[in-house]
């Protein structure tokens, strides 16, 4: 397997990809909505085996990698956003 460059797992963070495996990271919980109003959801590589985490500000982004403690902060909302 070539070796990944920062680059090519920052871009495919920038898409909502797993930046190990490069595969689209699914919604894996609830909307949370911090204090100052903004919201996000957790997505999560489709693979059993990868544990990366990250948090999706809009179903389109941006993301940002969840730390593997991280716990998600703010209140949870039922109310699922559809798209
Ligand atoms: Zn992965």
């Amino acid at each position: 397997m070539k070796k990944q460059s920062v680059k090519v797992r920052r871009e495919r963070l920038a898409k909502g990809r797993c930046p190990t495996h490069g595969l689209p990271m699914p919604q894996i919980n609830v909307w949370y909505q911090l204090e100052s109003g903004r919201q996000y959801t957790i997505v999560g590589c489709p693979r059993q085996d990868c544990r990366i985490r990250a948090k999706a500000y809009s179903v389109n982004g941006p993301w940002a990698l969840l730390r593997v403690n991280e716990q998600p902060e703010g209140v949870e909302r039922i109310d699922l956003e559809t798209t």
